[in-house]
């Protein structure tokens, strides 16, 4: 193998035009730092002037040499750069001059497209711009300007609209207006669709409406939360679609009212004068978690010693024992877990009955809850009926999170949008 040749291996630099000579590689302090830097010459006879488009070969000659420093990936952990001695030709038909042309780099930019090749494929990955940067010993506004020459996001409404769509918001950059942005996701392949700025009602109605109406009457199911202007929304945009009410919000909905109560019912507890009654206070903050948890996932055969009972319990024993101790938490234990148990169970008929319930003895907060619920009630309905979820929009908006977190926060949200899109979405790569 040539010397050259095992030079380009290494460096991966496929232009024949190049050639390194045998002592062409030293090691030098540049930038502050030691590194590789590679010597080579870049010559070709050029077929035409791109100025004049001459083609006679006697006309171009041959007009000195420019140099270089381009930076290329990292070897053996040494920042490494090529110095290429680039051929400039003058043409003698129109008097100018050009300089030899190569793949390693487009012209001006002193970033290797190899380099270039290796952010795109970090921005796949949860890692923030400042530290594909710092890997790839470039600056974090040459990361950014790699992502949005390469990455495109694809026109929303130049695409069909699948048959069920989930909607969910997050929170996204700061400067956006209305602080939660909204995301689109299709039901079936878990596609994300799209992300908008803003998720209130006027904005969307206006980014829904450059959809054309054939496109958003193939829509049959929408996934929401409790969210009232989804509502309006789609049926003044979505003529023949059914809402449904994603299932995890009507159970944490039901779980934050219980929850509210037993706080109040245990604060009234500790702050109580006997001894008694302050004990079962502590035990109902120490097992918060077991009257939360769902009745049939309690452990009801594993006895444990539980010292605030001086007694070997199971976890149904306690749930029990507290409930009976106070019986104005039992009664809104039992319809958060009918509530839960029918929305698991897909029983239509057990959750109607749950909204009739007497709650007169309850906290306020049951009556508006299960108001509601009634409200919603069509769009409970379906939510039992089909089994579409929001689940995989919440996943997302996890994946959303970390990234966030890893970048300490986004401050365009276009560049935002951008990196979600490409992790998760569809964006093309040009050129
Ligand atoms: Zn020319």
């Amino acid at each position: 193998m040539s010397h050259t040749q095992l030079i380009k291996d290494t460096l991966n630099i496929l232009d024949l035009n190049i050639h390194f000579e045998e002592n062409c590689l030293t090691k030098e302090k540049y930038k502050g730092q030691i590194c590789l830097i590679y010597k080579g010459t870049l010559l070709y006879k050029p077929e035409e002037c791109p100025h004049c488009l001459c083609v006679v070969p006697s006309r171009i000659i041959r007009w000195g040499t420019t140099t270089v420093r381009l930076l290329l990936n990292d070897v053996s952990e040494y920042r490494t750069y090529l110095e290429l001695k680039k051929q400039r030709f003058k043409c003698k038909s129109c008097q100018r001059t050009f300089v030899a042309d190569t793949s390693v780099a487009e012209k001006y930019c002193f970033i290797s497209q190899k380099v270039r090749w290796s952010v795109i494929a970090r921005l796949k990955e949860n890692t923030s711009m400042t530290e594909i940067a710092r890997q790839k010993n470039i600056s974090t506004s040459s990361v950014y300007r790699v992502m949005k020459r390469f990455y495109r996001p694809l026109n929303p409404f130049k695409q069909t609209l699948p048959k069920v769509l989930c909607f969910d918001e997050f929170k996204s950059v700061r400067h956006v207006t209305s602080a939660m942005s909204f995301i689109m996701m299709d039901g079936q392949s878990h596609a994300l669709l799209d992300i908008v700025e803003n998720r209130r009602l006027p904005y969307l109605e206006r980014y829904f409406s450059r959809f054309s109406l054939a496109t958003r009457e193939a829509v049959q199911l929408i996934v929401i939360d409790m969210y009232a202007p989804y509502v309006s929304l789609v049926k003044k945009l979505f003529p023949n679609a059914q809402l449904i009410i994603d299932r995890f919000h009507i159970v944490q909905h039901i779980g934050r009212t219980f929850l509210n109560h037993r706080v109040k019912e245990t604060t009234a507890r500790l702050k109580g004068t006997s001894h008694t009654q302050r004990g079962l206070g502590k035990k109902l903050k120490r097992y918060w978690k077991l009257l939360q948890k769902e009745e049939a996932k309690l452990n009801y055969e594993k006895r444990v010693w539980r010292a605030s009972f001086k007694d070997y319990l199971t976890e149904s024993e306690i749930v029990d024992r507290l409930l009976s101790a106070c019986p104005n938490l039992r009664q809104g234990y039992q319809l958060y877990q009918d509530i839960l148990y029918a929305v698991k169970k897909r029983d239509q008929s057990l959750f109607e009955d749950c909204l009739n319930r007497e709650v007169s003895g309850l906290p306020e907060t049951y009556t508006t809850t299960l108001r509601t619920f009634k409200k919603f009630l069509p769009q409970i309905q379906n939510a039992l009926h089909y089994s579409y979820s929001n689940g995989p929009l919440e996943c997302l908006n996890n994946h959303i999170k970390v990234l966030k977190r890893n970048a300490y926060g986004f401050r365009s949200f276009y560049n935002f949008k951008l990196r979600i899109m490409i992790r998760h979405g569809k964006t093309f790569l040009t050129k």
